[in-house]
């Protein structure tokens, strides 16, 4: 029996995976792929100590970390899913994709989350017609083209600034009036020629005949429909956690999001711990994801190593 399984490849996960084989914690590490959401961008600029890198390199880089620590204590099945969670009261248990059955003595999840879809007439037709969730992979397929981000994050902004560079207009459709994106990232789009921010906008449908030819909005406030012609619509308008695998073993929120205790990420159940986007913790990014695992080791190790009860502060 494993001392720990960690479940997930991202930032959470690695990090952990780094700690738990230092403390000598006998580790199994499953993954479906390294790197996690941010592994599609273009440039990082925030994950602190490195001014800019990109999507892949980062998660190469955390790839390379964590299997500098592969051996005694740690194991890493990578490219498996988990897809149940059984927990007991000495032990936990999870099933893998390939059938395969693993026990811990304790248990991290750090599954992140996935795009939530667009619901509105024409999305689900046009998905893959026009209509894409991932501007790494079919951005440069609209190249010179008006194009739509639908959404006012940090991720529709990212999506937007590499668009920026090479389609003739990008508009930004947000819902409401204020954006929920670093005021930076903002800036940097705001000053590109081709960039048009439309806000109080409230998708009604994504229109064409066989691929997308424009998009429908509406202004909440005032009623006002507008149509609007572009060729490609990508989607950001977040994110949902990949909890589902988990049934009701755990306690989670009205999304999802896997209930924790933010001062150790302790779940409901006292042998599993939970950290990064698939928790309900309110902010979600590389860093957070990392440092939040990072704490979940350490009541993990002082669980395994003092019993039940982590120190109280
Ligand atoms: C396009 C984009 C750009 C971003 N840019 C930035 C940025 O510049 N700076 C920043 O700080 N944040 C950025 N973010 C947010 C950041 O990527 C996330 O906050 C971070 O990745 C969360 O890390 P995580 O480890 O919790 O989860 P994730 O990164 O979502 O990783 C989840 C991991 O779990 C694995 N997994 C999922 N389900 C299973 C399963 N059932 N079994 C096994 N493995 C599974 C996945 O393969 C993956 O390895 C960006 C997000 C997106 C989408």
């Amino acid at each position: 029996m494993y001392d720990l399984l960690i479940i997930g490849g991202g930032p959470a996960g690695a990090s952990a995976a780094v700690y738990a084989a230092r403390k000598r914690l006998k580790t199994l590490m499953i993954l479906e792929d390294w790197g996690g959401q941010s592994a599609i961008s273009s440039e990082v600029q925030n994950w602190i100590g490195t001014p800019a890198i990109s999507g892949a390199d980062l998660a190469d880089s955390l790839k390379k970390h964590v299997e500098a620590y592969k051996g005694e204590y740690l194991e890493i099945k990578p490219r498996v899913r988990a897809s149940a969670l059984e927990p007991a009261d000495d032990k936990v248990m999870i099933t893998l994709s390939n059938g395969e059955k693993v026990e811990g003595k304790t248990a991290l999840v750090t599954t992140g989350a996935n795009r939530r879809k667009l619901e509105v007439p024409g999305a689900a037709e046009f998905d893959q017609k026009g209509l894409t969730y991932c501007a790494s992979c079919d951005g440069p397929l609209f190249a010179d083209k008006d194009v739509a981000v639908i959404g006012g994050g940090n991720a529709a902004f990212e999506t937007a600034l590499q668009l920026l560079a090479y389609c003739k207009t990008v508009y930004l459709i947000n819902r409401t009036e204020n954006f929920r994106a670093d005021e930076i990232t903002v800036a940097s789009a705001k000053a590109k020629p081709n960039m048009r921010i439309v806000t109080n906008a409230e998708m009604v449908s994504v229109d064409g005949e066989q691929f997308v030819s424009g998009i429908t909005y509406k202004n909440p406030q005032t009623g006002e429909v507008t149509k609007l012609p572009v060729e490609g619509v990508f989607v950001e308008i977040g994110l949902l956690p990949n909890t589902e695998w988990i049934g009701t073993a755990l306690e989670k929120n009205q999304v999802g999001q896997i209930v924790v205790d933010p001062k150790s990420q302790r779940t409901s159940h006292p042998r599993i711990w939970a950290a990064g986007d698939c928790t309900n913790g309110l902010y979600h990014q590389n860093n957070i994801a990392a440092g939040d695992a990072v704490k979940a080791l350490e009541d993990v190790y002082m669980f395994i190593h003092r019993g039940a009860e982590a120190p109280t502060p």
